[in-house]
């Protein structure tokens, strides 16, 4: 694992402003002395979470968890301390100065940043492919200007392209060194099992000649994709998602949350809306505090993420309005006609 002189971390804790990356997480309120929400580690309905900004603490009188703003995000992310102190300085812009490490001794360090590692890495190779492959500039690319996406909407959303391929990105890995494990954890790849279901060793990749939509967790990490097929086959799902990983967990990720999440504060309102492309076409128009529920009905633990930014949210389609309804019950929510 790599080391941070002490040096570096204590700038790093000294610049974080407790209050500031708390408040990526949850609406903190002052009252009194100190910044109060509700508990971003347990279900509450009234703030029992406390942040004292003069001496760099959080502690919750609901379930105990306390500490400085390192721990917070160990406790918020599930990271490690090394990864916490990472997160820190690419906010607070300090530099880490780390000795070049080999893919694999990247690898290393957990299981979970493996899969983090591979993730990102995998969103790098979709994108490339979707601006620079002649597949993915006729094919995706043509498909995203159509539907009025432009460039910089492309980009800072991430998305990408898978070519039309079995092992395009297994040979791409293979060549940039990673292991093939993290490919299948993160459901990148699929096992290839016989007719007794049992693992005949080979593997291929999930997604293949789709347009890639990279999910991102709320610190902005890749978790997971969504990916369309842009072929005419009624046999295969239009859209295809990711498993449910080790680090992609789809009940407690809304699609755009990343991106949205500073103008659903600011706005005081999340629009909820039913795909990937409503997000995109809205959020471009300027309408920027927009997210999706990608790939599942809306659970719980969407609520509890949008509710960190804002009470009210106002869902911008039919779907089932019932389940949606009882979702956000505690909720002021309102719909109207997308
Ligand atoms: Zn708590």
């Amino acid at each position: 694992m790599a080391r941070i002189p002490k040096e570096l971390v204590d700038q790093i804790i000294q610049t974080a402003d407790i209050v500031e990356v708390v408040g990526d997480f949850v609406q903190l309120k002052r009252k009194g002395q100190n910044m109060w929400a509700p508990c971003p580690f347990h279900n509450e309905k009234s703030p029992s979470f406390s942040v004292n900004p003069a001496k760099s603490l959080y502690k919750c009188f609901g379930c105990g968890k306390a500490g400085g703003v390192v721990q917070f995000v160990m406790d918020v992310e599930g990271t490690s301390y090394v990864e916490a102190l990472k997160y820190l300085a690419k906010k607070y812009a300090i530099t880490i100065e780390e000795e070049e490490k080999t893919p694999q001794q990247q690898l290393e360090q957990n299981e979970r940043d493996s899969q983090f590692i591979v993730s990102d890495w995998a969103k790098n190779h979709f994108h490339r492919l979707l601006l620079n492959s002649e597949e993915g500039m006729s094919i995706g690319y043509g498909y995203l200007k159509e539907r009025g996406l432009n460039l910089a909407t492309i980009q800072q959303f991430e998305l990408g392209y898978s070519l039309d391929s079995w092992d395009d990105l297994l040979k791409a890995a293979e060549t940039a060194g990673y292991d093939k494990k993290y490919l299948e954890k993160t459901g990148l790849t699929v096992i290839k099992t016989d007719d007794q279901g049992q693992d005949t060793g080979r593997r291929y990749d999930r997604f293949r000649g789709r347009v890639m939509f990279p999910i991102h967790n709320i610190s902005g990490r890749v978790v997971g994709f969504g990916a369309r097929t842009l072929k005419r086959d009624d046999k295969m799902a239009k859209y295809l998602n990711s498993p449910e990983s080790e680090i992609y967990h789809k009940s407690d990720v809304l699609y755009g949350l990343f991106q949205a999440r500073q103008a659903i504060r600011t706005q005081e309102v999340c629009y909820l809306v039913e795909g990937y492309l409503d997000v995109l076409s809205l959020y471009q128009g300027g309408i920027k505090n927009v997210v999706a529920s990608s790939g599942t009905s809306l659970t719980e633990g969407q609520i509890r993420l949008i509710k960190r930014y804002s009470d009210n949210v106002t869902v911008l389609y039919d779907g089932d309005a019932a389940g949606i309804k009882a979702s956000l019950r505690g909720t002021t929510c309102s719909s109207k006609a997308a």
